[in-house]
């Protein structure tokens, strides 16, 4: 059997097959020469992420009442998964799908109804989120942008890093400090989470600047001085906004594992392909057990990733705890991808150099996960500490 024609994961349900079938059918319109020349030009893919939003797909995790599908993370993975294997690239816009996480979990009623059917819609895009900062990386509670309260505002002074897509994006999900981390009895608190408004804030205290990075990610450093942000704006209760942000993530990895699996599937079948057509010293490449073993434990890894992707997503689905599977599903997808990345490159030989052949793209890209939005030794960390009762080691 060619991998192409693999069959979708056993026992899924009807209605995510059939989202399957028409992300595979929309991202068909979208081949590799639009991404290459996105690429090459490091420019957004507009028409892609449009044709997605008009599909409804980004809106699968808002429920029905705010406009959203309601069809849940399952729906949501394999979606990413389809764009991924397709050769494309959903880092552009995953992000719309699951920020609002963060406003549905702990928003008031008001600002659920204020903003989540305009992101459902897609005419109001939420896919910026501005935690990590310059001097603090991981050590989340060590940021040092403040939001300090005047009134029915917060005046917000400080940086972030790496704060993708601002530059397309109305809205940003900002984590600063409201109590100065001496003044708490947990380093975790004092933190709270803002919903901003960039059309306003651009100009008036906001400062976008885009990083040149090794792939196309529209990344950027966002600078605040003296941005006033309303009170409204804050999300849940001042203070808490750690705790906020931890509950979104477990989605995010559950995704970001998805997208890994559609990248090592797409790697898998460019290898397989090539290794069948491929002959040198009068035979296919993929005769030869050195090409051939490769590939299928290649093969093989991609699997067990996938299972764990979709235990994670299907606990995540029921309302069930899912900390342990989620990190365990981002580490293990990215690992796939990367090692498959890798095959496909040793597969190709010096084809796999060649732009046209995407592989060196795909290969830049799926090498972002090994770092982001979580590094493969804090989720290791994260499962010595929480899964083994290790102690805990930063
Ligand atoms: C292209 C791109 C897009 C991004 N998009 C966003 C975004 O939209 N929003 C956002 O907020 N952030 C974003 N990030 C930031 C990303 O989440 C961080 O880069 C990532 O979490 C790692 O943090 P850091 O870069 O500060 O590395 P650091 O924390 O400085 O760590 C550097 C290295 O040291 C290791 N390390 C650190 N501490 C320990 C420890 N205790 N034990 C073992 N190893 C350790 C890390 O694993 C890493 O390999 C993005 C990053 C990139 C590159």
């Amino acid at each position: 059997m060619i991998l192409a024609e693999q069959p979708s994961p056993a026992g899924e349900r009807p209605e995510i097959q059939q989202i399957r079938e028409a992300v595979r059918a929309l991202c068909a319109r979208f081949p590799g020469a639009y991404w290459r020349e996105l690429d090459r030009a490091r420019a957004y893919p507009k028409e892609f992420v449009a044709a997605l939003t008009e599909a409804g797909m980004l809106s699968v995790l808002i429920p029905e009442e705010y406009g959203g599908s309601g069809l849940g993370l399952v729906a949501a993975a394999a979606i990413l998964e389809e764009v991924q294997k397709s050769g494309g690239n959903g880092a552009a816009c995953h992000a719309q799908m699951y920020i609002m996480g963060t406003i549905l979990r702990h928003g008031s009623e008001a600002q659920k109804r204020q903003w989540l059917p305009g992101i459902a819609l897609g005419a109001l895009r939420l896919q910026a989120f501005g935690v990590t900062e310059p001097s603090a990386g991981t050590d989340t509670t060590a940021i040092r942008t403040t939001a300090v309260r005047d009134g029915e505002r917060y005046i917000v002074n400080g940086q972030k890093v790496w704060t993708s897509r601002a530059e397309h994006s109305d809205l940003l999900l900002l984590l600063a400090r409201t109590t100065p981390r001496d003044q708490v009895a947990k380093r975790t608190e004092g933190l709270s989470v803002f919903v901003v408004d960039m059309r306003e804030a651009v100009g008036h205290g906001l400062t976008i600047r885009p990083i040149r990075t090794m792939l196309n990610h529209a990344t950027t450093e966002v600078f605040f001085d003296n941005l006033a942000v309303p009170a409204a704006n804050l999300i849940g209760v001042e203070g808490k906004g750690f705790r906020y942000i931890l509950d979104g993530m477990n989605a995010e990895r559950i995704l970001i594992a998805a997208e890994c699996v559609g990248d090592a599937r797409w790697f898998l079948t460019r290898a397989s392909d090539y290794a069948r057509e491929r002959v040198v010293f009068g035979r296919p490449i993929g005769q030869n057990q050195g090409i051939q073993f490769p590939i299928a434990r290649s093969y093989i890894e991609t699997e067990a990733a996938a299972l764990m992707m979709q235990r994670a997503a299907s606990l995540f689905e029921a309302g069930q705890p899912c900390g342990a599977e989620a990190n365990m599903a981002k580490l293990l997808a990215a690992d796939a991808s990367w090692k498959a990345a890798d095959m496909c490159l040793q597969t190709h030989g010096g084809f796999g150099f060649a732009e046209d052949y995407d592989i060196e793209r795909k290969f830049r890209e799926t090498r972002l996960y090994q770092v982001a939005p979580i590094s493969t030794n804090l989720i290791l960390g994260y499962v010595a500490e929480h899964v083994l009762g290790l102690p805990r080691s930063y």
